[in-house]
């Protein structure tokens, strides 16, 4: 944004200015700004918001609509008869592109607008500090003043001026094109500096891949570097999918060979029968229209777009729209366990010292609960060792506990953390306190990657102190002595081991804690500080139980034929436990990081396949897990939150982000994210996709026949030599008005009860499979069956024309109401209360076509648009047996089917 006239001042080189200079003209301080303060400026500056990326105008989305080879055929159709004279054809075919572009038009609105809400829930989150507090809000809501935090995987929410900065390495491809990270550091620059090279600065859009820092917002919304390239984020996609690429293809094949047979037809007709060219061109009009079925492309992407918003309703958000359809053949799910199959809601349980166990009562967060050793209460001061060890805790430490307005303990940061906090006040240890009897100088924050933290601290007499807390395989390697009874002793390296397996054994999650009396080399603390000469001060047990659900979806999954594997930073023997709680890797080994690490490719992809648990695992081995499992034929889901999950995420066949701890970076590169970090709610979104696609598939099985059958009952008129059953504008009108009607119906059809019990559909299986080619037949036989054959029937009665063509149509119409029903399910029956029932959709739409055809039949309008005429109760009764001919013959195919067995083997298909 330009600086508005209300500020005087031109805008700032706010690279050349220090931090006091920045936080005095941007009239801020440490604490953030207040409510006040930020209200005014909302006002002044407006939201922190690009405008979004220019939609196609309403004019140009219809005129796309025609652009489409059937209605280029129709509209040369309409152009021909009406050089012919047939002025009601002529009408009714421009009616009928108009009507058939405007349904376009509405329908794909919709699935936009529904795409574009499940988007909005998608806005990226800032972490701020406001009144002194730190706090999550809606980036959009970030004004210019206000302090933003930054940590690894956030992208940069507005343009930031630093103050402080850890390690901070920043991505900025999106602005400078330059794709290696910049290290960012607090100092001014020159005010030539090129924008990447001003490295005081954080700018909006951005992706921080390392370190921590914060910083002060000095531009939003359009104001920043990037709303003045005015390059967009994150375009909308194109509402389409492999498979309705799929049937885009076929569509397009269906019309050249409807358009070849039609000249064929008329050449024969012509020249060999001797027909009127006039006559011959109307039948041919009638065989094309009726044999390409219009409404597909809509209903698909409705239905495709419904599928998606139920999704969002459970929790799964779906970034692109493809994985609705993969998610359906979803073989292997690999998960991440804490969080995710875990509840993330950690309690210490256990607390090793050099020589003694203490184990810790209460659960979750709040402060209560007793510190014990052998059954007996202990006193926290009697075991210098433990209180160090907690007090270790407490410092070096990240998160901050809150009570909430419902009286509740919650952990801002990492639950991890918390637990250390909640053991700390447990043992009289409060937060505030420590860090103010120790103040923190330093600290390097906990990445997965390394599996530790360490700060730097001065005591009460400014002697100075590094912590460490980390991973006890980790730390053992950093320390040379530990903490025991009388002092500090030789560390005994086996007996730390031996607590840490039988602690984890128990599914406790491990973290061992070490000190040492010295400040850093360095101005900074650095790695090399925390390399060796710590004294091993206890080992934490933190349980975190596995979720109720998880371990239901977990059933779920196997039942479905997908095989659940949990990949997690966790101790092996941890990481099993947990399994065993989950019925994941039940009796078949773990495998670390490190062996994996060993394993060439070969190795790899047999291992993949066998083992369920992988544990002390880091991104990198997710991406070459990923690879080795699709290298199996496997197609995989992959979980994922840090900036590190980013390539393995990208690399899966549908990558799924966690919604609430996942980073920027991990949601962007994701399909799916999941809003509660449920893994339940992969499960259910694996059911969902199989609904989607079972639907499409119904759609597709109801459709074809109707335009099969039509053009049947036509072809069967030209053989037989007798006049045309039914006008090109009643086929226009059975084709436009009832069936996508019906259709319709089919996009709302729930889950199939058994749907979770079927095995993944095979990827790469065409959808117009032999079994669908022969239902498409077989029920496009039956509709012809019934309407040519009342026709010729009312004919050879000596029926007038128009009668026996009003019969014709209602034939068809009233063949496709029931056929609806029988399309509920592909194979499983429907003469039971759920089948005719369960949809309420599909009897609203037969309801809706019974006054329409009714109107059809009787209204003398439309007697005279659609040459159609009234029928007697006797005639009725003809009509509704050919529907029923329809529906019987249905089920009874399915039947066969279901009982020859061969619909277990086709349900894959
Ligand atoms: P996951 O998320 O898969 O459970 P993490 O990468 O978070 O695995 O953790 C791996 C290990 O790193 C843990 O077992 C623990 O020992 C250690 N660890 C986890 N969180 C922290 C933290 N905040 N500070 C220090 N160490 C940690
Ligand atoms: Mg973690």
């Amino acid at each position: 944004m330009r600086v508005r006239p209300t500020d005087a001042t031109p805008p700032r080189p706010w690279h050349t200015l220090s931090a006091e200079r920045i936080q005095e003209a941007l009239e801020c301080d440490l604490a953030g700004l207040d409510q006040a303060q930020v209200q005014q400026r909302r006002e002044r500056y407006g939201e922190n918001r690009l405008a979004p990326p220019r939609r196609r105008s309403a004019l140009r989305r219809l005129l796309l609509q025609f652009h489409n080879i059937l209605l280029y055929v129709m509209m040369a159709a309409a152009l021909v008869t009406a050089v012919l004279g047939y002025w009601v054809d002529t009408s009714v075919l421009f009616a009928a592109v108009l009507i058939n572009a405007v349904i376009g038009f509405i329908q794909e609105g919709k699935a936009e607008s529904a795409l574009e809400a499940i988007r909005g829930m998608l806005s990226p989150v800032a972490t701020v500090v406001r009144d002194g507090k730190r706090q999550q809000i809606d980036a959009s809501e970030l004004v210019p003043g206000d302090l933003v935090l930054l940590a690894s995987g956030d992208r940069v929410p507005a343009d930031l001026r630093l103050l402080t900065v850890k390690e901070l390495r920043v991505e900025e491809a999106a602005l400078t094109g330059e794709s290696l990270p910049v290290e960012k550091a607090p100092e001014v620059v020159s005010l030539d500096a090129p924008l990447g090279d001003r490295y005081g600065m954080a700018y909006s859009g951005t992706l921080v891949v390392y370190g921590q820092a914060s910083g002060v917002v000095v531009g939003t919304g359009a104001d920043t570097e990037l709303g003045k390239i005015n390059r967009m984020l994150g375009s909308i996609g194109q509402v389409t999918t492999p498979l309705l690429r799929q049937i885009d293809r076929f569509g397009r094949m269906l019309a050249f060979a409807i358009l070849a047979i039609g000249a064929v037809t008329f050449l024969l007709g012509t020249f060999w029968r001797g027909e009127t060219p006039a006559h011959m061109f109307m039948m041919v009009v009638a065989l094309v229209a009726s044999a390409i079925p219009e409404g597909l492309p809509a209903i698909m992407t409705i239905t495709l777009a419904l599928g998606v918003q139920r999704m969002a309703h459970r929790h799964a958000i779906i970034r692109r729209l493809p994985a609705v359809e993969t998610l359906g053949s979803v073989t292997v799910i690999c998960s991440d366990k804490t969080g995710t199959l875990t509840r993330n809601e950690m309690t210490v349980q256990r607390v090793v010292c050099a020589g003694q166990v203490f184990d810790v009562g209460g659960v979750g967060y709040a402060p209560e609960g007793d510190i014990s050793a052998d059954g007996q209460i202990v006193d926290i001061a009697r075991h210098p060792a433990l209180a160090l060890a907690i007090r270790a805790g407490v410092l070096c430490n990240d998160a901050r506990m809150r009570l909430d307005d419902d009286g509740q303990w919650q952990v801002e940061g990492d639950p991890t953390e918390g637990a250390l906090l909640v053991l700390g006040s447990k043992a009289g240890h409060d937060q505030d306190a420590c860090s103010a009897e120790w103040p923190r100088l330093d600290s390097i924050p906990f990445e997965s990657q390394h599996r530790f933290m360490a700060s730097s601290h001065h005591d009460e007499q400014g002697e100075p102190w590094i912590f460490v807390k980390g991973a006890p395989e980790r730390l053992l390697d950093m320390c040379s002595q530990q903490f025991g009874r009388d002092g500090e002793q030789p560390l005994d390296a086996d007996y730390w081991r031996r607590m840490a397996t039988d602690t984890a054994a128990q599914g406790l999650r491990l973290l061992a804690l070490a000190c040492k009396r010295a400040a850093p080399a360095g101005a900074t603390l650095s790695f090399d500080d925390t390399s060796a000469g710590f004294t091993l001060l206890a080992l934490v047990g933190i349980i975190d139980p596995p979720r109720d659900e998880a371990i239901a979806a977990v059933s779920d999954c196997h039942q479905a034929g997908i095989r659940v594997k949990m990949i997690t930073g966790d101790h092996a023997d941890t990481a099993r436990a947990i399994g065993a709680h989950l019925a994941i890797g039940v009796g078949k080994p773990a495998v670390t990081g490190a062996e994996l690490a060993l394993m060439d490719d070969a190795a790899l992809r047999r291992v993949v396949m066998e083992v369920d648990v992988f544990a002390r695992a880091n991104p990198e081995h997710k991406l070459r897990l990923v690879q080795a499992l699709q290298e199996n034929g496997q197609v995989v889901a992959m979980t994922g939150d840090g900036v590190n999950d980013a390539p393995a995420l990208k690399r899966s066949d549908v990558g799924v982000a966690m919604g609430l701890k996942g980073t920027e970076a991990a949601k962007e590169a994701a399909d799916m994210v999941l809003a509660d970090d449920n893994f339940a709610t992969i499960a259910s979104a694996v059911r969902e996709g199989r609904a989607v696609y079972d639907n499409l598939k119904k759609f597709i099985l109801f459709m074809l026949p109707t335009n099969g059958g039509e053009a049947l009952v036509v072809i069967a008129a030209l053989l037989v030599g007798l006049g045309l059953p039914l006008t090109p504008v009643q086929v226009l009108w059975i084709n436009m008005v009832t069936s996508s009607t019906l259709g319709l119906a089919l996009a709302f059809e729930p889950a199939e009860g058994g749907i979770m019990q079927r095995h993944p559909r095979a990827p790469g299986t065409a959808l117009l499979s032999g079994f669908f080619v022969w239902r498409v037949v077989m029920v496009s036989c039956l509709m012809m069956i019934g309407a040519f054959g009342l026709y010729y029937w009312e004919l050879a009665n000596g029926t007038g024309s128009e009668s026996a063509r009003t019969m014709a149509v209602n034939a068809v119409v009233v063949s496709e109401m029931f056929y609806l029903i029988n399309s509920r399910h592909i194979f499983a029956p429907v003469l039971n209360r759920e089948g005719f029932t369960g949809n309420p959709y599909v009897l609203l739409a037969i309801a809706a076509c019974i006054p329409l055809q009714l109107a059809f039949t009787y209204a003398p309008p439309m007697q005279n648009i659609f040459g159609s005429a009234g029928l007697s109760g006797q005639e009725w009764l003809k009509v509704l047996g050919a529907g029923v001919l329809v529906f019987v013959a249905a089920e009874l195919e399915k039947w066969v089917i279901r009982r020859s067995g061969l619909a277990a083997r086709l349900a894959g298909s």
